[in-house]
């Protein structure tokens, strides 16, 4: 079955075409700066041919629209016509204390979407979009919703309340939700595929470590706990957002006359490494290249970031009674042995042990042979998780 997975963010669409049948990739691409002057195109597929072009595109119909006369062209193109696509499966960020899986969209779940746009504002209007689009350029195509926040509606309510006055907590919608779900749940399984046993054996602890960070306790297939919130700000040390803090320092940074919106921009767009390390990115690479220069700021900036790690990796050891596997994913999980290797030593007193030339060359496992738990690093592929979610719903 040949399905058609879209990412609509707040002024880009991701797409990649998948068949289903032996899991194969066909053909991905970004359109970015939808509604600009300056809207662009990129394009790859599975025979290794490239586009890169500017377009017009002023609404998510019209970038999907340009997407999919990609994905039918003559030459680049790698289907003959869109009928050819049986599925569409979304990306949609929240959806609330209800969902509990991914779901065939029907109005109700368009409805669900939409109740969970002050949730998510920045995600699930986009989302919502992407699919509004889709129903108007496919009529006939059944589309998929797969929730980031669903994987984690396992959690038992000890970890997803906050201790705050009930009253005021359910008045306002105010729990842990969690994040990255879609990734948690894929690395997971991958874990435990890798570890030769079935999910619901395993006690596995995945840190997604990207531009967003986000680590779950995975407990024989449920999710025991994970740092994200009722927000994707809470927890771990991120690109530009700044995790845990003392929630009082926003009160005092508004007695100090910061703005409501100030405060919002310091803690989700100027926090974390870029924040922290003072070299204008909030790029890995960058950091690892200015402590390489000997940049003290740069230097803690990672010692706060593997810190944080350590911290949540022990809290979540002893809430699942230890764990067999940590599963290192995303960009900076999948590509920073010194950052793995400082995390690793620090758990050593488990009895985790580094193979180091495996952990160099960001082998699958990365842990020397016969110790345990197992440190492994597993390459995310979300859009494979939506794409398997949308043909189980359709099949
Ligand atoms: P997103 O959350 O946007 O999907 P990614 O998973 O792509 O983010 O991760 C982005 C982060 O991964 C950046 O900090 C980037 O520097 C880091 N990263 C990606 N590749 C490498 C690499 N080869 N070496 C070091 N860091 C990397």
């Amino acid at each position: 079955m040949k399905i058609l997975v879209i990412n609509a963010g707040s002024s880009s669409v991701k797409f990649t075409l998948y068949e289903s049948e032996g899991e194969h990739m066909l053909a991905k691409g970004l359109i970015e700066r939808i509604n600009s002057a300056n809207t662009s195109l990129k394009y790859a597929n599975h025979r290794g041919e490239k586009l890169e072009k500017d377009i017009s595109a002023n609404s998510y119909e019209a970038a999907i629209s340009a997407a999919c006369l990609a994905l039918v062209d003559k030459s680049m193109g790698v289907i003959n016509n869109l009928f050819e696509i049986e599925g569409i499966g979304h990306r949609v960020v929240h959806g609330g204390p209800d969902v509990y899986g991914s779901a065939i969209i029907t109005t109700e779940i368009k409805q669900t979407i939409m109740d969970c746009f002050a949730l998510a504002p920045l995600h699930n209007p986009p989302n919502y979009e992407g699919i509004e689009a889709c129903a108007h350029l496919f009529a006939n195509v059944p589309m998929v919703a797969v929730f980031d926040t669903a994987f984690h509606q396992t959690m038992p309510p000890a970890a997803y309340t906050y201790a705050l006055p009930t009253e005021i907590a359910a008045k306002n919608q105010i729990r842990r939700y969690g994040f990255h779900g879609t990734s948690h749940h894929y690395v997971a399984l991958a874990a435990a595929q890798t570890l030769g046993r079935a999910l619901d054996e395993v006690r596995l602890i995945t840190a997604h470590l990207g531009n967003g960070c986000s680590i779950t306790a995975v407990n024989k297939g449920r999710v025991e706990d994970t740092s994200m919130g009722m927000t994707p700000l809470e927890g771990l040390v991120m690109g530009t957002r700044c995790g845990d803090i003392d929630p009082a320092i926003v009160l005092m940074l508004r007695n100090a006359g910061y703005s409501l919106s100030d405060v919002d921009k310091i803690l989700n767009k100027s926090s974390g490494l870029l924040g922290l390390a003072g070299i204008g990115s909030n790029d890995m690479r960058d950091i690892l290249q200015a402590i390489a220069a000997g940049n003290n700021a740069a230097q803690m900036a990672l010692d706060v970031f593997v810190h944080r790690l350590v911290k949540y990796v022990g809290a979540y050891a002893a809430i699942m009674n230890g764990f067999d596997a940590l599963v290192f994913t995303a960009g900076i999980g999948e590509n920073v042995p010194v950052l793995r290797a400082r995390v690793c030593e620090k758990l050593a007193f488990m009895g985790v042990k580094l193979d180091r030339a495996l952990n160099k060359s960001n082998a699958l496992r990365i842990s020397q042979e016969g110790t345990a738990p197992a440190v492994l690093v597993v390459p995310t592929n979300e859009e494979l998780m939506i794409v398997r979610e949308t043909a189980r719903l359709l099949e």
